[in-house]
């Protein structure tokens, strides 16, 4: 059962195969042996499970299923869960029980999953390799010595160890599809707005956004249709109808247009990865695409950007996080200067304090327009790159990231080689488009993932670019030994 896709097992489900209460309770089995090597969960919720299964099985039997009712799930940390610990990866919230529901959570529950818990992340979802998490690190199920990527970690190596079926993730400058692409699974970052960031703990708020991680994009496309859509209390919520995401995923590939950025091939990308990226464009060729090559000249730019705007809100957004309202207070404080200085002190791990110190640098007065207000004008250039391009082309596509997951421990000491895993993925949250990654093939035993960006509102484009390379390849299928 473990084995099948968000779609089997809908259908399994409606068809009286299985019931959701058999499902979630092989899953829940699955998380209880495997998760002790893998540490992708914070939280299991096995009653809240097997309450909403029970629920779930009725529903079905009345004919009231959506293709999500009965299908096992798992959020990544940052959502907020009404009645179950939120604790964002972070010592800070490790005693919060949040009293509401996120958007995302209260939607997918309306359509029917079932909830098996919560799962790992960097802190804060500030990392690319899940190593700042306050609970420790995930590994990678294709080798225990890897990192899963970041900040999903959790999310993807519980997708790919078939812990559960689906998760969601959030992407603030590549943590779905980065660890996508490390876990060889499927992932994908709509376009901001889409997705209601109500109730998703906020890191940087104008880059952050929600998202599916499945084996298939036929599955993302399925949880998309339930995740997505207008809400008032989200304000930079976008007002538009939700298309059916389901509904193109066949339509021809023929004259497809995709661009090649050829500053994605430069010489930081690792050979291998690169070779795989070449063979799954020669997929895509033989789909009917057409392949140009184009130039996204401020690619160069991307990352020293992110790093002053991503701060910078970052740490306006953590100064809620005191020691008075919720979250961890130090104990007996001398006076209100020694409550939030230890509160946050001993609350936050070195890489939050690390990206709170340059935020509150770059935003501080005498500096301001010589970082932040430079880094959003470069931030228009990048978007401006990308406008250029889709003036021609239909989609973008290259690697997801620039080598397969590196070992545990192995950039820890290096912040900057650490920021340059998302050389290419970071580029798309500064200009708000979509962009998924998907499974391409293997290099020493470890998966490589395949990105594709879209312009503004086609993630339907996207998913069935993704679904067709899934139909004539089986990359997405392979399963890690031992899980
Ligand atoms: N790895 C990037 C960072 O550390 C992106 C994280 C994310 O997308 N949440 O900020």
């Amino acid at each position: 059962m473990h084995d099948k896709t968000v779609a089997q097992l809908g259908a399994g489900l409606r068809n009286g195969e299985f019931s959701s209460v058999e499902l979630t309770r092989a899953f829940l089995e699955r998380i209880e042996k495997h998760d002790k090597t893998l540490n992708s969960f914070i939280t299991v919720t096995p009653e809240l499970a097997l309450e909403q299964a029970s629920a779930a099985d009725a529903r079905i039997k009345a004919n009231e299923a959506t293709p999500l009712t009965g299908i096992p799930f798992a959020h990544k940390d940052i959502f907020c869960t009404q009645g179950i610990r939120t604790s964002c990866g972070s010592k800070m919230l490790d005693n919060f029980i949040s009293p509401y529901d996120a958007t995302v959570v209260s939607q997918l529950k309306s359509a029917g999953i079932v909830t098996l818990g919560k799962t790992n992340m960097d802190e804060f979802a500030m990392g690319s390799s899940n190593e700042t998490s306050y609970y420790g690190t995930v590994k990678n199920p294709w080798d225990t010595n890897a990192v899963p990527g970041g900040s999903s970690g959790g999310s993807a190596a519980a997708v790919a160890a078939r812990l559960t079926p689906v998760a969601s993730g959030t992407d603030t400058g590549g943590s779905i599809r980065q660890p996508a692409a490390l876990c060889g699974i499927t992932g994908l970052k709509p376009t901001y707005g889409r997705v209601s960031r109500y109730g998703m703990i906020a890191f940087a708020s104008s880059l952050d956004q929600g998202g599916p991680m499945t084996r298939t994009a036929e599955d993302a496309a399925i949880v998309l249709n339930a995740m997505a859509g207008f809400d008032e209390r989200d304000s930079t919520s976008i007002d538009k109808p939700v298309p059916d995401y389901s509904a193109h995923l066949n339509d021809s590939l023929e004259g497809l247009k995709i661009g090649l950025p050829k500053e994605y091939f430069d010489e930081g990308l690792d050979s291998a990865v690169g070779d795989a990226i070449d063979a799954s464009i020669k997929e895509y060729q033989k789909l009917g695409a057409e392949i140009v090559e184009i130039s996204l000249p401020n690619t160069h730019l991307a990352v020293p950007t992110y790093y002053v705007v991503a701060p910078a809100e970052c740490s306006t957004n953590l100064s809620r996080f005191d020691g008075v309202r919720y979250g961890h207070r130090c104990d007996s404080p001398k006076n209100l200067e020694d409550l939030y200085k230890r509160s946050r002190g001993e609350g936050f791990g070195d890489e939050v304090k690390r990206r709170i110190m340059m935020g509150t640098y770059a935003l501080s007065s005498g500096y301001y327009d010589a970082y932040y207000l430079k880094a959003q004008k470069i931030r228009r250039l990048i978007s401006d790159d990308f406008r250029k391009a889709f003036e021609k082309i239909d989609l973008i596509a290259g690697p997801t990231a620039p080598s397969v997951a590196f070992n545990i421990g192995e950039k820890n000491e290096d912040p900057v080689s650490m920021y340059l895993s998302d050389i290419y993925t970071i580029a798309a949250n500064l200009a708000g488009l979509p962009a998924i990654s998907i499974p391409a093939g293997f290099v020493t035993d470890r998966p490589v993932g395949l990105q594709l960006i879209g312009n503004y509102f086609e993630e339907a484009r996207l998913l069935g670019a993704a679904h067709q390379y899934q139909q004539v390849t089986d990359w997405h299928n392979h399963h890690p030994e031992g899980f």
